[in-house]
């Protein structure tokens, strides 16, 4: 996006620093103008009013910096002012007011971060995981939780299935497709390479998004808004964005409430038994999802 953009570049993309960038670019402070997240400033005879609006249909969690400088003497201060919230889905929040005053004004200047999601979610640990490809094949893991090149702090639980260029991603849990990236066609291993990335965000029902990374050009299969199934093919892995060498990036992250995305823990089902911490060069092969019924 720096933030604004929510570049995502998930920490593989990103360098083993981890935490330094909290995995990625995408969560730095940048401008208060993007597609999802606007800030309006309205004038109110002495005070100026900041109002949050969330642009998309899906939450979002944001946190605003202001800061101005009185412009009106000569001892600069400086005054710093924040917020933080979730915004569901076209929610206009009302943020703060500050003196507007001619003389009192003087420079504001705004930044912002957000994430989807709500940081009031809470993640159902109880759910069983469809591994993200087709039923009856398998992928090496290169990358599983906790690995120290590139998947801690944001990107702990994390996994790296490796993946030829095509090979079809198939949704691990029922969701809405919240979002969707699939114009780059470009993969490196360079600081800033993660703005590249093609990826697909899907909002679970608890309010965790699944998410799925580094997917080839025009490699998506469904639109934002569709709603899809555990196990249905979404997507076609790739090797945009901060990366290598071709593999599949999934994890499920909730928001945080410093309005960053963190990964959480999840439990696979595999031919071999539910798998709670897929193991590095490990191959595990996928079932069906499990559905109450069944
Ligand atoms: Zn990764």
């Amino acid at each position: 996006m720096i933030h604004s953009r929510r570049f995502h570049t998930r920490l593989c993309r990103i360098a083993a620093t981890a935490a330094i960038m909290l995995a990625s670019q995408n969560y730095a402070w940048g401008k208060c103008d993007d597609d999802w997240l606007a800030i309006d400033e309205n004038r109110d005879g002495d005070v100026l009013l900041l109002t949050a609006r969330n642009l998309a249909d899906f939450p979002i969690t944001y946190s605003v910096r202001v800061r101005s400088e009185a412009a009106s003497d000569t001892r600069q201060h400086a005054r710093s002012k924040r917020a933080n919230g979730t915004l569901a889905g076209r929610q206009t929040e009302r943020l703060m007011t500050l003196p507007a005053n001619d003389d009192d004004a003087g420079d504001i200047s705004i930044s912002c971060t957000w994430t989807i999601g709500s940081r009031n979610a809470t993640h159902d640990d109880d759910y069983l995981y469809t591994l993200p490809y087709a039923t009856g094949t398998s992928y090496r893991v290169i990358q599983g939780f906790d690995s120290r090149f590139s998947h801690s702090g944001v990107e702990q639980y994390a996994v790296d299935f490796k993946m030829d260029v095509g090979t079809p991603v198939h949704a691990a849990r029922d969701g809405v497709v919240a979002r969707i990236e699939e114009s780059n066609d470009k993969g490196c291993w360079q600081d800033g390479c993660g703005r590249y990335a093609n990826y697909i965000v899907i909002m679970h029902d608890d309010g965790t998004t699944g998410e799925y990374y580094h997917l080839q050009y025009n490699g998506a299969l469904v639109d934002v808004g569709d709603r899809v199934e555990a196990g249905q093919k979404i997507g076609l892995s790739g090797n945009t964005g901060h990366t290598a060498l071709p593999h599949l990036h999934f994890a499920v992250y909730k928001a945080t409430s410093r309005a960053l995305p963190q990964s959480v823990p999840v439990t696979f089902v595999s031919a071999d038994g539910v798998v709670h911490k897929p193991r590095r060069g490990h191959r595990y092969l996928a079932v069906p999802s499990h559905r109450v019924g069944d």
